[in-house]
């Protein structure tokens, strides 16, 4: 893990080191105080010579500048690596994330995601900056310190480093705990993004249903467990710096009394006992900066830890090394003998055999629940089938890039998700760089134009969250601009039509004809007019395709499809 960490320093090798040298000089000229001290006191206070004294004054103003401007450089500087190292681990986080597949995000709450890609990241860009210098610098200053107590009275010294070990082991145990405490902190954070997240996405509902209570005990439930894990960390924390205070105290008390028995005994003349006195507390800073690293460093680490877990989730779907980038897609598809289940779930399809010819449009007929979308969410490569082959233009799906592939096919779902932004925004995602020309004509052809004509700031207008601004079918409309922008050979309507009322139907179905002309297009749905244009018609049922054919083919056989039409359909 730690070479893990390091690897993320590498960029930053100069900051690192000019940093890192600014901190050791800083340490060093720190100890270099109490033996100015010593020299003041014995040598040129006896000499009764003023001048001297002045000079050695002035010397040390100088020393103190120099420190100064070096705290500078090592807290600025040093933070600019620390802050560098989190933006590079999350911008890396985000952009695993997004190749992440279906299969992951339907396991994974989105709050809890949220949560490492901020929260869990928070504290490491302090442990980036502190961890290595402020180890390496108490260390140094420790055993820099140490040295110099034993030089002046090695006896004294040995009596106070006693207590040290002590003060390591309660260090060392005051971490693990902290750092459990921290793992479990993190872990409530997320749970706690994710039931917000839940809980203001579905804010609609829970006031349709008057569920606000209920939500509120939820809340408290969490709210509740995360003031106890925090509680459990602070107790630790609380205990760890009372009694390495406490014993810090007793190594204080124990140089005081110990040091002046030894002036008054003649072991230690005054000055070595002020320069003992000043170097104990050289001395204990270290062990205070640890400390200190020791309450950081814990959650710094908990969240890395975090963040190397979820960097090393792989995405289920894979580009293949040979995959190749697709240019050019005519749309002739083939499901050949195509077999999948979703995890811990059975077959929802087995053996699938069909195909579409270029331009044609086929619709896939069936009751709710018998796989209708996982068959269209397959062609992408949403998820990889278990066995079988997709095929388009003869080539198998699996051996193009994942990138081309998506590129040449659209897909209009009746659940439409907006961004957060203007109508002009979610248009254009289906071309990122399209003109305005291309806009006007797409909105045009979407049946959009009135629409955005009667909005206050027309395309610029912002469509809130999920575009709750819009009715059903705008949004649907919308949806279908993109669309006409993106401008793929192969098209899914996944029950494009299914919520809408009669009128903006007829609008979207006019759209959505426009949108189907010379592309290859599935479509799913109830409405018996898509049905009956579609040039063949797939009827699906759990035991997979039971029936195809045309419209009035399939009347005429007076199977399940006739069955389903004179249910559903007995008004057309
Ligand atoms: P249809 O579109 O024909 O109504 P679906 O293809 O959506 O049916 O669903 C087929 C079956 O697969 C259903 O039993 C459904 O519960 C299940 N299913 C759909 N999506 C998922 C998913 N992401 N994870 C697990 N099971 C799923
Ligand atoms: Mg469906």
């Amino acid at each position: 893990m730690l070479r893990n960490f390091f690897a993320y320093y590498r960029p930053y090798k100069w900051l690192f080191t000019i940093d890192f040298s600014c901190a050791i000089l800083a340490a060093l000229l720190e100890l270099a105080f109490p033996l100015a001290i010593n020299k003041v006191i014995d040598d040129l206070l006896p000499m009764g010579n003023w001048t001297f004294i002045v000079w050695a004054c002035i010397a040390l103003l100088g020393v103190y500048v120099v420190t100064a401007f070096l705290h500078y450089i090592v807290t600025y500087w040093g933070h600019m690596l620390g802050i560098n190292i989190e933006t590079d681990m999350r911008r890396k986080l985000f952009d695993h994330v997004q190749k992440l597949s279906f299969r992951f995000f339907d396991n994974n709450k989105t709050g809890h995601l949220v949560s490492r890609m901020t929260n869990d990241l928070m504290d490491i860009g302090e442990i980036a900056h502190h961890g290595p210098e402020d180890l390496f610098i108490a260390v140094m200053t420790l055993f820099g310190a140490f040295g110099l107590m034993l030089s002046i009275n090695w006896k004294l010294a040995l009596l106070t480093f006693i207590i040290i070990p002590f003060l390591i082991c309660l260090s060392i145990y005051f971490s693990r705990k902290m750092s459990h405490a921290f793992s479990q902190m993190f872990a409530d954070i997320a749970d706690f993004n994710a039931r917000v997240e839940n809980n203001v996405s579905g804010i609609r509902v829970v006031k349709a249903f008057t569920n606000e209570n209920h939500e509120m005990e939820k809340f408290a439930i969490n709210n509740g467990r995360f003031r106890k894990t925090k509680l459990v960390a602070y107790k630790v924390m609380a205990w760890n710096s009372s009694i390495s205070h406490l014993l810090m105290k007793v190594i204080s008390l124990f140089v005081l009394g110990c040091g002046t028995w030894f002036v008054i005994y003649g072991q230690m003349t005054f000055g070595e006992f002020i320069a003992f006195v000043l170097l104990s507390n050289v001395f204990l800073t270290p062990i205070n900066q640890i400390n200190s690293v020791i309450e950081t460093y814990p959650k710094g680490i908990a969240g890395f830890r975090r963040y190397l877990d979820l960097l090393n989730t792989a995405p289920d779907e894979k580009d293949d090394l040979d995959a190749i980038d697709v240019k050019h897609l005519n749309g002739d598809i083939e499901y050949k003998d195509v077999t999948f289940g979703y995890e811990g779930k059975g077959k929802v399809l087995s053996n699938i055999n069909f195909n579409v010819k270029r331009g044609e449009t086929i619709a896939l007929v069936g009751p709710s629940g018998a796989g209708k979308t996982t068959i269209c969410s397959l062609l992408p490569r949403f998820y990889d089938i278990e066995s079988g082959n997709i095929e388009i233009d003869g080539l198998n799906i699996k051996g193009m890039t994942m990138q081309s592939l998506r590129h040449h096919i659209g897909i209009v779902q009746q659940d439409v998700f907006l961004f957060d932004g203007t109508i002009r925004e979610n248009i254009a995602y289906g071309k990122l760089n399209a003109t305005e020309e291309e806009i006007w004509d797409t909105v045009r052809r979407a049946q959009l134009e009135e629409v955005i004509h009667d909005l206050p700031d027309g395309l610029d207008t912002f469509i809130g969250e999920r575009g709750v601004k819009l009715s059903g079918g705008q949004k649907q409309r919308v949806s279908i601009a993109r669309m006409f922008l993106k401008n793929p050979p192969i098209l899914i309507l996944d029950e494009a039509t299914s919520a809408l009322d009669s009128e903006t139907e007829v609008a979207i179905q006019k759209a959505l004809n426009e949108l189907s002309q010379g592309r290859t297009t599935l479509v799913i749905a109830h409405r018996l007019a898509t049905i009956k244009n579609a040039d063949r018609i797939l009827v699906i049922t759990e035991e997979g395709i039971i029936e195809q054919g045309t419209h009035n083919e399939l009347i005429e056989v007076g199977g399940t499809y006739s069955k389903l039409h004179n249910a559903q359909f007995q008004m057309g």
